[in-house]
């Protein structure tokens, strides 16, 4: 995700769900790092079924209408949890 596809964004879609979900490519930078979009679709797990393999990803430039039709899914927060590992001594 490079800064000049700011301009477009990111359609994320399950084919088993038949979900889109529309991010803008600078918050999925945020959270998956400065990948292509091809590595964003093998990342990425639908968050209904849980799967990866019927996953699609690409990039796009809205037109008219359609830029004011999405609605996105906007990054809130990356929260990074305290976790504790507790190991006996052997
Ligand atoms: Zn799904």
């Amino acid at each position: 995700m490079h800064a000049h596809n700011a301009g477009q964004v990111a359609r994320v879609s399950c084919g088993h769900c038949n979900i889109k979900r529309f991010y803008k490519p600078l918050e999925l930078r945020e959270v998956i790092g400065n990948v292509t979009i091809e590595r964003v679709r093998a990342k990425v797990r639908c968050e209904k079924c849980g799967r990866k393999e019927s996953m699609s990803a690409e990039l796009f430039h809205p037109v008219g209408q359609e830029l004011v039709a999405i609605r996105f899914r906007r990054l809130v927060e990356i929260r990074w949890e305290r976790r504790v590992i507790w190991r006996d001594e052997s």
